[in-house]
């Protein structure tokens, strides 16, 4: 029997990992790379690391972990696998299984046969349409090029202002990057919050931290124009007229699946090309993975773009299993896990966040805020602020947001495990995780974020979150803010809102000062609601009715707060 011909049309994440999974399952077979790049198997999500001088050998993105470079010459003697640079795929034709493609440097065409075909065509930078893009100076961070580029930029140290389009994941961690390399970074994002997978009061704790550097945030308006001198930018002209002053831009407001060619061919192409949990397309010769595909919503059932490095890889290990010993191996779909480094900060989300949830028209939720440290205090442990959104007839956990200082990061990925395998609070508050003092508290953050959720759920605590406590403050609503930290904490930073202090060890002794209505309402909190949930307790075995835990305590407050001149 002839031997297989396998062609992948796109060498970077995907294609590679499929190509190399067919090899390793079958040493006969034809493979086959295109790759419109020069490069192959690029780091992309290394790119704001390599601009931001976290490493400065540009190689470091394109080789493997022994350090020798994945070009064509490595393909060939360590893979037996022909990769095909700087050629571009142009054409399928399913009924004679070819791939027509052209060489970018010679403009020569060639005909690649296929028996099995998979299509990695990544995603492209959506590039709006505002007048003066095509400024020099207005980037995207999605290619070697423009990470080449803004290293230059970095390297250079001309540039003093930049301004980065879209406060998304992208665009976070350009904006760090660039800020390491001493320029002053704004970032215009549309919309009223960056990090849009997070709630909008766990993002504005992520925007207060990027305001604290040599960056800002501005919410709630867009770039509606680019303007130019000699055919450079100059400055970005936002919706309510402001101009901010500016010589370099980075867009990054999303990025769209490249599906052109799937749907010249006939594919079946929704947001991105459909496939089965085979990763085979609406055609059983041909597959496909990584960003140019839309995958099932795991929580939602429904298909979304889920451009993750990590789905990448997978998608292309079962499709280079598939298309070698058929459709053996699934892949099930993705409940949407990321996180990002924003400075000194973890910011990241595994399931539904709340709104998210709402706009599945998932009802029936339960979802409570934590503050919690990452190691003992004695271990120079940080906070994490999280929030946990569950079922609330099953407990079933259905979302895990997580941002601050301390090891974010950690907690999301088991709080990932955990909706993966259908695991609800109760399962959470028992989980049996590894402690050591320079690892984790006693307690890990997340299991403490299900004790606190499970209060809730239980009606042991009744949590009321930052945002609802402002609404109230706002609303002018007859509410006593209890503050029930030491004094020196309360010097440190306060809320400032009119709060009372009584320290939770003074409580008992100070009841007398509280109002002689028993149903006021009363909000409790300290530092990370612990203290603030324990002054609830003592305040309901008083006979106050109408007593409220805020959630998270003052870390988790996003809103102004008066902080102490160090
Ligand atoms: C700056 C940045 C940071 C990121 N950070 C993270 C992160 O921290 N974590 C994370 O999970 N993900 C991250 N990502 C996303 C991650 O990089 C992508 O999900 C991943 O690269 C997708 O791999 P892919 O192979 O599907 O597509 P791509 O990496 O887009 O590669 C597709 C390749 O196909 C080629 N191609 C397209 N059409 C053709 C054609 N017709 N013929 C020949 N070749 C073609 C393209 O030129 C491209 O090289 C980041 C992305 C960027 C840009």
């Amino acid at each position: 029997m002839a031997d297989t011909r396998i062609v992948v049309i796109g060498g970077s994440a995907a294609g590679p990992k499929a190509a190399a999974k067919a090899r390793r399952l079958d040493q006969q077979a034809e493979i086959t790379i295109v790759q419109r790049e020069p490069e192959f198997s690029m780091a992309s999500c290394g790119y704001p690391y390599y601009v931001g001088g976290f490493f400065d050998d540009r190689n470091k993105l394109i080789c493997t972990p022994t350090g020798v470079v994945r070009d064509p010459k490595f393909f060939l003697n360590a893979k037996g696998i022909t990769a095909l640079a700087r050629t571009e795929a142009v054409a399928i034709d399913r009924g004679a299984h070819t791939v027509a493609c052209r060489r970018l440097d010679t403009g020569e065409s060639l005909s690649i046969a296929y028996d099995k075909l998979v299509l990695a065509t990544g995603a492209s930078p959506f590039m709006p349409p505002i007048p003066g893009i095509e400024l020099e100076g207005i980037t995207t961070l999605q290619s070697m090029r423009d990470a080449d580029y803004l290293r230059r930029v970095r390297d250079e140290g001309k540039l003093t202002r930049a301004i980065v389009v879209g406060g998304g994941l992208i665009g976070v961690e350009t904006c760090e990057a660039l800020e390491l390399a001493g320029i002053e970074v704004t970032i215009v994002e549309m919309l009223p919050q960056i990090l849009t997978f997070l709630d909008p009061e766990i993002a504005k704790l992520v925007e207060n931290h990027i305001n604290s550097k040599n960056a800002r945030v501005i919410t709630d308006n867009a770039v509606v124009e680019f303007i130019g001198q000699d055919g450079r930018l100059k400055a970005a002209k936002l919706a309510d007229g402001t101009e901010l002053p500016t010589e370099l831009a980075v867009v990054a407001v999303g990025v769209r699946p490249n599906t052109q060619l799937a749907a010249d061919a006939g594919l079946d192409v929704g947001r991105g090309i459909r496939i089965n949990e085979f990763m085979q397309t609406s055609d059983p010769d041909i597959y496909a993975v990584g960003d140019c595909i839309e995958v099932t919503h795991l929580l939602t059932g429904q298909p979304f773009h889920a451009p993750y490095g990590d789905l990448a890889n997978l998608e292309g290990r079962v499709a280079g299993q598939n298309v070698i010993q058929g459709n053996g191996v699934k892949f099930p779909g993705s409940i949407g896990t990321g996180v990002c480094k924003v400075f000194d900060y973890t910011a990241g989300c595994t399931g539904l966040s709340e709104a998210a949830a709402a706009r599945a028209g998932i009802g029936n939720l339960v979802a409570a805020v934590a503050t919690g440290l990452d190691r003992p205090p004695f271990m120079g442990g940080k906070p994490i602020i999280m929030k946990m959104v569950a079922d609330a007839t099953t407990g079933r956990l259905l979302g895990f947001q997580a941002v601050g200082l301390g090891d974010a990061s950690k907690r999301i990925a088991l709080a990932a495990m955990a909706i993966m395998g259908k695991q609800t609070v109760g399962d959470l508050v028992n989980a049996d995780l590894p402690y050591a003092p320079p690892y984790s508290p006693a307690v890990d953050p997340l299991i403490m974020m299900a004790h606190v959720l499970e209060n809730k759920m239980l009606g042991r605590m009744k949590g009321i979150s930052a945002g609802e406590v402002k609404a109230k403050l706002d609303a002018g609503d007859d509410i006593l803010l209890l503050d029930a930290r030491g004094p020196d904490e309360f010097e440190q930073m306060r809320l400032d809102v009119g709060e009372t202090l009584i320290p939770l060890g003074a409580l008992r002794k100070r009841l007398g000062e509280l109002p002689q209505d028993k149903a006021k309402e009363i909000v409790c909190y300290c530092k990370i609601s612990l203290r603030g949930y324990e002054a609830a307790l003592v305040l309901e075995a008083n006979g106050h009715t109408n007593v409220k835990v805020m959630e998270g305590g003052v870390l988790a407050w996003p809103y102004a707060k008066t902080v102490a001149a160090t």
